[in-house]
């Protein structure tokens, strides 16, 4: 039956991408394969449904790929948070650190009315640095963060404990 099949076998790790030392977990060959990617779209489904999501934010570009299959199973909204330059319009951003640097998301100043239930989305949970930006970021305009999501998470490195909100994962690694 389809609530035994194990994520996993449909995600790969690849050594050394995109630098040497790093193992990069691949959801190329889960999106590739129909059956797999349906399933994965209806486990998320419904571990978020019972949050009562107004509007799930996407983190660009794998978080995309995840949120808005689920905004549509979900019927409700879905709004971007881009890095500089790609959004049009009036844009409100959040500055981060990075291991090297720093980087920055934006939202449209529009997109959210104050107060609606928001569920961001990425691809994996890693530090959780990323994540813990994009709720930033959501507060900043106005948005109610009720919880994280994501396709995988990496246990060992903690993000779940960075983040503030409920995180829903369908598959981790430690
Ligand atoms: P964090 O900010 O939690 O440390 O890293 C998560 C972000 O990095 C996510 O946006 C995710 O897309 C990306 N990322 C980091 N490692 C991997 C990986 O092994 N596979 C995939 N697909 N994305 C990763």
């Amino acid at each position: 039956t389809t609530s035994s099949i194990d994520l996993k076998q449909y995600i790969r790790g690849i050594p050394d991408f995109p630098k040497p030392g790093i193992l990069f977990y691949d959801i190329s060959t889960l999106m590739r394969n129909a059956d797999a990617w349906q399933i994965a779209m209806g486990r998320l489904t419904a571990a978020v449904a019972p949050w009562s999501v107004d509007m799930l934010a996407a983190i660009e570009s794998r978080g995309f790929l995840t949120a808005a299959p689920l905004a549509s199973r979900l019927g409700c909204g879905l709004v971007m948070l881009r890095k500089p330059g790609k959004l049009p319009g009036q844009t409100i951003s959040y500055d981060y650190d990075l291991e090297y640097g720093t980087d920055s998301l934006h939202i449209q100043a529009d997109a959210i009315v104050p107060g609606q239930r928001v569920v961001v989305m990425d691809d994996l949970l890693a530090t959780g640095g990323t994540l813990a930006a994009s709720i930033a970021l959501l507060r900043k305009v106005g948005a109610e963060v009720v919880g994280a999501a994501t396709l995988i998470e990496l246990r060992s490195l903690g993000g779940r404990d960075r983040l503030d909100v409920p995180v829903k994962t369908l598959v981790a690694y430690d």
